[in-house]
């Protein structure tokens, strides 16, 4: 049964599309489960009916015509209940309902599984069989099985696009699609797929610029493949063993049939360039070596793919540099890393959106930065046809519209007419200071990581950088930058605050910051090998970034250096001695560098709980709440499945920084937020309450959470924060902040 199973799975993720996928599940499932009827019935989103979506056995042509709503018949049932129903005689059953155009009557022992994503209902799988019979154990487990694969591709084919029986075609994420908010701001632009260099499944549509150029590029890169293969085959001579030997022989086979680059070329010619067409070639070849019984004829699909993924790499190559992007661009991608945000020129960028991440992953952070909506974690869906597209972006609600109707344009062009105004009216706060209504003054420090930042931030009005992420300069580079690149950058940042003081926190790679010249292949990277642990491993990285920092700050005296992912006391001890040693080495080489206070991010929950003996080793402390709100809760922040679950202003998460920061403080050590809960106005209003002193955040909200800090007192925000701890969950704690914000007056900051 296992074999079978893996089989029809195997199948299934190669269809082309949702219809053929439905089309290959009953074909399949028939025949291994030797029952007389398979059929699959799915939601349609537009009606929440049952539709009959395909068949094998029940009359073919009621297809798209059989629609049952939830509760309503067997399939109804095993809808609404969420659980499978196993008949002998399906025709006793009180719910049943009798199609006689489906003819169905001569079918008795009935089995039907809901296909369930994410607490709803997606469809129902159901086999039938002539004689009465119930089915056994083995067989709904089988049944189940397939029901559970099938349920979540439904489910990301189904979302925006009604279901449509007679035009099934591919799955289209035209309309509006749900994602995570990533950085405020609305947008009203194009779609740029970013072309990645050797991910063929992500390759986009796109129309070819000149038929004819588009095909030599293609023989072009095909014949430079070849010879790349025959020369590395020949250079390896005498040191392959015979199997990898075999693939090469196999790859310079395949490339020499004629077949595979006149498909491509054809392909071009109806109208899709190079990479587009190669892709779709790609997978029709592999489709078929995947369909043979034969497993060494099926293990070929893999072949035919990394040829694929080789002649891509010679098609992009030129690509990139001769790119043009429209005015209004919007990147749209799996995950939008910051090598792709530099290549769009400055000022053309006005949106990010990733089917992947969340509102304190690494790309929503530099929206923030950028001063640019974002939108994260929509899911993985198929885009490729979507470049160059109209898209509204609501980095507020976490939406997007690809293709959206005239009348959400008109809505989406009025807020971003309302959007203008408010800041023309925060503008007016830039001079004044963050103090609250009852005189306390309140530090206000920005997160930058790029140099560009620091043009935006300089008429900011702020008190100081409170985070500067030394890891961006790394992320966006091919190779590790030397000590004197490090020195140059880090000397900029520090002159451009000077004298306000800058906290540079050494390199925090790993987790979901990982650099493409330094992979690293961990199951479970966020528990793994990060931050601080990574650079005190590493002391080939770690010492030549403090002695550029320790330089750096020569004759400017304004760097403070903070430690990421501090978890055990031995740490935070090592990489002061790690500070006292680069220090050392410089005055023995005649620089002499001040002192930098040395500061330690407390974002690991272990840390939470030594803050006395943290306090004797560090001069200050910054709360990075991105990560201690997924360690706390234990949701991986950049997980969709679990977005909904990470949740900042959950009660728990609440009297845990409240207990922290009411620990440091009787320690006598300054703390500071530079996690995003720094940013979001109504967390502000808990922070006042907790007696914080310290804020840090992206540019974009400077203004915003000045206005906070100047409306309320901190007598009244440690009101607002008893109740907030009172409450039982955190939509309850979001409302009451919500109301507080708009009797405040404020009531514009609040998101709907
Ligand atoms: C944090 O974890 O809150 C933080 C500021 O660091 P980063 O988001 O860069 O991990
Ligand atoms: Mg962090």
């Amino acid at each position: 049964m296992l074999a079978k199973l893996q089989q029809i799975v195997q199948r299934v993720n190669a269809a082309a599309n949702l219809h053929e996928a439905l089309e290959i599940i009953v074909h399949r499932v028939k025949a291994a489960m030797k029952t007389d009827v398979c059929s699959v019935y799915v939601r349609d989103p537009a009606t929440t009916q049952y539709v009959l979506m395909a068949t094998e056995g029940l009359n073919p042509r009621t297809v798209g015509t059989v629609r049952l709503a939830a509760g309503e018949g067997i399939v109804g049932l095993v809808a609404a209940r969420q659980e499978p129903i196993n008949l002998a005689n399906a025709a006793e059953h009180p719910s049943y309902r009798y199609f006689p155009e489906t003819g169905e009557r001569q079918f008795s022992g009935f089995l039907a599984v809901p296909l369930v994503h994410f607490r709803q209902s997606m469809g129902v799988l159901v086999v039938q069989q002539r004689t009465q019979r119930m089915f056994a154990e083995d067989e709904v487990a089988f049944l189940v099985t397939i029901g559970a694969q099938l349920a979540a591709s439904l489910s990301y084919a189904a979302l925006g696009s009604a279901i449509s029986p007679h035009e099934p075609g591919p799955p289209g994420p035209v309309g509006l699609i749900q994602g995570l908010p990533g950085a405020p701001g609305v947008t009203i632009g194009t779609i740029v797929l970013p072309s990645p260099l050797a991910d063929l499944e992500a390759v986009p549509d796109r129309p070819p610029r000149d038929v004819v150029q588009e095909e030599a590029r293609l023989r072009r890169a095909v014949r430079e493949t070849q010879h790349e293969l025959r020369a590395s085959a020949d250079r390896m001579q005498g040191r392959l063993s015979d199997e990898t030997r075999a693939l090469f022989d196999v790859y310079i086979l395949i490339l020499g049939q004629d077949d595979l680059v006149d498909d491509v070329a054809a392909r071009i010619r109806t109208g899709n360039w190079a990479p587009a067409a190669l892709r779709d070639t790609i997978a029709e070849h592999a489709r078929v070596f995947e369909q043979a019984e034969d497993p060494y004829l099926r293990a070929r699909a893999e072949d035919v793919r990394g040829i694929g993924r080789r002649i891509l790499l010679r098609l992009m190559s030129d690509v990139s540099a001769a790119r043009k992007y429209p005015d209004e661009a919007v990147l749209l991608g799996d995950e939008v890393g910051l090598a792709r945000v530099a290549d769009v020129p400055p000022g053309q960028l006005k949106g990010i959106v990733c089917l992947r991440g969340s509102v304190v992953s690494h790309t929503a952070v530099l929206a923030r930065g950028l001063g640019i909506p974002a939108v994260m974690g929509l899911g993985p869906r198929d885009l490729r046809s979507v470049d160059g597209h109209p898209i509204i972006v609501d980095g507020y609600r976490g939406r997007v519209f690809i293709d959206p109707l005239p009348a959400a344009i008109q809505a989406y062009r009025r807020l971003v007419r309302h959007e203008g105004q408010l800041s023309a009216r925060l503008a007016d706060l830039r001079d004044l200071e963050a103090t609250t209504t009852d005189e306390v003054r309140v530090r206000l420090g920005l997160n930058v990581g790029l140099l560009t930042d620091i043009d935006v931030a300089a008429n900011l009005g702020v008190d100081e950088v409170g985070l500067y992420r030394s890891e961006f300069p790394f992320m966006s580079r091919q190779t590790f930058p030397m000590e004197h690149e490090q020195y140059e950058t880090y000397r900029k940042v520090l002159k451009a605050f000077a004298p306000k003081p800058v906290t540079m926190r050494t390199l925090d790679i790993g987790g979901d910051k990982p650099l493409s010249y330094f992979p690293t292949t961990e199951e479970n990277p966020f528990l793994g090998w990060r931050g601080i642990r990574l650079t005190l491993d590493r002391p080939d990285l770690f010492l030549p970034q403090l002695r550029a920092m320790l330089r750096a700050n020569v004759g400017l005296n304004n760097l403070r250096i903070m430690f990421p992912m501090i978890g055990q006391i031995d740490e935070l001890k090592a990489a002061r001695q790690a500070v006292d040693r680069a220090r050392r080495e410089l005055a023995e080489e005649g620089c002499e560098c001040p002192a930098p206070a040395i500061g330690a991010m407390l974002e690991v929950p272990s840390a939470l709980f030594s803050i006395p003996a943290l306090s004797r080793h560090a001069d200050f402390f910054s709360i990075g709440t991105n990560d201690l709100v997924q360690y706390l809760l234990a949701v991986d922040r950049n997980n969709p499945n679990v977005a909904r679950l990470y949740n900042p202003l959950d009660p728990a998460v609440i009297s845990a920084l409240y207990g922290v920061i009411r620990e440091v403080r009787r320690c006598g050590k300054p703390v500071s937020v530079c996690g995003e809960m720094a940013a979001d106005p109504g967390s502000a209003i808990l922070f006042l309450g907790m007696g914080l002193a310290a804020f840090s955040m992206s540019a974009s909200a400077v203004l915003r959470i000045k206005w906070v800090i100047r409306s309320f007192s901190c007598r009244r925000a440690k009101q607002i924060l008893y109740r907030a701890m009172r409450m039982e969950s955190a939509d309850a704690v979001r409302g009451m902040l919500d109301a507080e914000l708009a009797r405040a007056g404020l009531g514009e900051l609040v998101l709907v």
